[in-house]
């Protein structure tokens, strides 16, 4: 199976969360074991230099299942940004907007090693809030963003615009865009 053809996988949704959205639905894409392996190393060739990279940080949930595949084909720790009240230990927490109402992601606190340059992952990118919110928690641990990655981009939401204006050198690839 080619890229194109996982690509094909992905289901529009519409009104789903709520009227006016298109949800991207992927969990047929994840559910075939081939296109389920060309969409990791297609999320792998979009990384020039995995040697400046410390750790893959996935966002809850879809971003656990690509960030830990990907994590474990570089052979990088993979550290979980997750979804108010889910960790254990001391947190660090930033509130966000998105396409769909509002948020609030969290991060343990002590996870990150001092300057460990950390590649943001999620399934979507649609208004950027996520993504953000993601960085600026990563940040606030004392890690630097090496690089964002998304399985696909809906580019008429303008996420990646609001991200390179907060990472204007920060590599931002996605595989799919809509
Ligand atoms: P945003 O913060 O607006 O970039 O939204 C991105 C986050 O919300 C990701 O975690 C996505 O999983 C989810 N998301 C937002 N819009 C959609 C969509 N249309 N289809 C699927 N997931 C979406």
């Amino acid at each position: 199976m080619n890229i194109e053809e996982a690509r094909a996988l992905i289901l529009d949704v519409p009104d789903y969360p709520i009227a006016g959205i298109i949800f991207k639905d992927l969990t047929p894409l994840l559910a075939d074991s081939e296109s389920f392996a060309v969409t990791i190393q297609a999320l792998r060739d979009l990384i020039e230099n995995p040697d400046a990279i410390d750790h893959v940080a996935g966002i809850e949930a879809r971003g656990f299942i690509f960030g830990a595949a990907l994590a474990h084909h570089l052979n990088k720790g993979f550290i979980t940004i997750r979804k108010p009240g889910k960790l254990p230990r001391k947190t660090l927490s930033r509130e966000y907007s998105l396409e769909y109402g509002t948020g609030k992601l969290e991060i343990h606190e002590d996870l990150l090693p001092r300057g460990s340059r950390v590649l943001i992952i999620d399934d979507v990118l649609a208004t950027g809030g996520t993504a953000l919110a993601a960085a600026g928690l990563v940040e606030d641990a004392g890690g630097t963003v090496a690089q964002f990655a998304f399985v696909l981009e809906i580019s008429a939401l303008k996420g990646h615009e609001r991200l390179t204006s907060s990472y204007p050198k920060t590599p931002i690839t996605s595989i799919f865009y809509s």
